[in-house]
């Protein structure tokens, strides 16, 4: 370390190596701060909390505005699907009169105030296509293509100590290849391209995948007088929105500071069963795993029901099983049915894509593009690496990334000022 320091101290008064650094290319900008990729509520969060620890980050941002997966992939009328108290950024609370589920217009306006609040400025319409270190100057480089069809595309190059993944367990839709796709008459689309169901008033329309979105995108269908099924391949937990007058995700929390969580679980199945009835009999069976273990163990987050179940019940939404194959304007089932639909919308999910652009392998696992070590250690990895956003904990475990992630390359920071100031550049998010 103290060999370090005295390598940088030198490089620091070394004009060569910083007109090496800055001017080696015409379009390689070496940063004194963090470079973090994703202008999401991530990235946001950890350079709220570099800047409040008076540390200048560069944020990097492929879309062209902020929360560009709220923004630009979401539904109308989606609202978060926890309490606030459990989606607030670090450092900033939601306007106290903003109601218990804000909408997504409100979360949006949230993370704007936030934004300006710390005087974060992303740098738009620029997507990172290759992060590597580079073990000889021991900095990340960052590349990066600039701009579109419009304005042409130019190529950058950063170099950082610290490189921050913000890039989000949602980056890229899961799109499932189905047989017959090609075949099929109507509209398949991805949910991050579903707005309403005005667009399918009156029409047969089959939501592929039992998630959230899927449960929300079928009632949002109901209510707009489409005709919508919904087909179910896995086990599923659905729990009541809220329980005993508190929200379900509250609650759970609040037992798990007394109970162990398998008691929790069981109380959760109980209560459930008395709201909602043998979710069984409308062909969503549960999993053998509680929804807290499961959650813990896969990820797999239980749906919390705004209605749809209601509708199922009701046969308003009709269950089906897996898909065999599409025809012209038709869908046959595993179970040999076949049934008429004029759309298909597909609620299977997102998927990281770390690994498309950032060339390491230790820290995150090429497989699913999410750190290898589970919650709580993932955040850090070797040479300067983090990354935020990637616990499925949602917003909660985002807050609890970025300033841990802060709070370890202030102590870094703060040994390496000297060099690091002495590379300043007006590019970067001043403190
Ligand atoms: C429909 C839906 C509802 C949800 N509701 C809730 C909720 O109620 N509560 C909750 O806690 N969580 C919820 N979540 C989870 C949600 O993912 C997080 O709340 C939050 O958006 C995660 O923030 P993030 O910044 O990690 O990722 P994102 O919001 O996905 O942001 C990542 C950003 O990185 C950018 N990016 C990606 N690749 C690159 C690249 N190569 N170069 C440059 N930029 C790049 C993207 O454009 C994006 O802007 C929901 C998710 C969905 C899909």
């Amino acid at each position: 370390m103290d060999c370090l320091r005295e390598i940088e101290g030198k490089q620091a008064h070394d004009p060569i190596f910083i007109e090496k650094m800055n001017k080696s290319s015409p379009r390689c900008i070496c940063v004194p701060g963090p470079v973090i990729v994703g202008a999401g509520p991530s990235g946001l969060a950890t350079a709220a909390c570099l800047k409040e620890r008076g540390i200048p980050s560069i944020l990097l941002e492929r879309s062209n505005c902020i929360a560009s997966l709220w923004q630009l992939k979401t539904y109308d009328r989606l609202r978060l699907h926890l309490p606030k108290q459990f989606c607030e950024l670090p450092l900033m609370g939601f306007p106290s009169e903003f109601p218990t589920y804000p909408s997504k217009q409100q979360f949006v306006d949230y993370l704007e105030a936030y934004a300006k609040r710390f005087e974060i400025r992303p740098r738009f319409n620029e997507t990172v296509s290759q992060a590597e270190y580079d073990a000889t100057i021991r900095f990340w480089r960052v590349k990066t293509t600039v701009g579109g069809q419009k304005c042409g595309v130019e190529e950058m190059e950063y170099l950082c100590r610290w490189l921050v993944v913000a890039t989000g367990e949602n980056a890229e839709a899961v799109v499932p290849e189905i047989e017959g796709s090609d075949e099929f008459g109507g509209d398949i689309r991805h949910t991050s391209l579903y707005k309403s169901g005005e667009e399918f008033r009156g029409k047969r329309v089959l939501v592929v995948g039992c998630g959230n979105s899927g449960m929300e995108v079928c009632l949002d269908l109901c209510n707009h007088d489409a005709m919508p099924s919904l087909v179910v391949r896995d086990t599923v937990h659905v729990l009541p929105q809220e329980m005993l007058g508190k929200s379900t995700f509250g609650l759970s929390m609040w037992l798990l500071k007394w109970l162990p969580m398998r008691l929790v679980d069981k109380l959760l199945l109980v209560v459930s069963w008395l709201m909602l009835g043998d979710t069984a009999r409308f062909g969503l069976d549960r999993p053998l795993l509680g929804p807290l273990q499961l959650k813990n163990l896969s990820g797999k987050t239980p749906v919390l029901d705004a209605g749809t179940l209601a509708k199922i019940k009701s046969g308003h939404i009709r269950v089906f099983p897996g898909i065999k194959r599409l025809k012209r304007y038709a869908v046959e089932f595993v179970n040999g049915r076949c049934e008429d639909f004029d759309a298909i919308i597909l609620a299977t999910g997102y998927r990281s894509n770390v690994p498309s652009w950032l060339k390491e392998s230790e820290m995150f696992s090429r497989k699913d593009g999410l750190p290898r070590r589970p919650f709580p250690n993932g955040w850090k990895g070797e040479s300067g690496l983090y990354s935020v956003g990637f616990t499925k904990r949602g917003l909660l475990g985002v807050a609890m990334d970025a300033k841990r992630i802060a709070q370890d390359i202030e102590s870094c920071w703060k040994a390496k000022a000297p060099f690091a100031r002495s590379l300043l550049l007006p590019h970067s998010t001043s403190p």
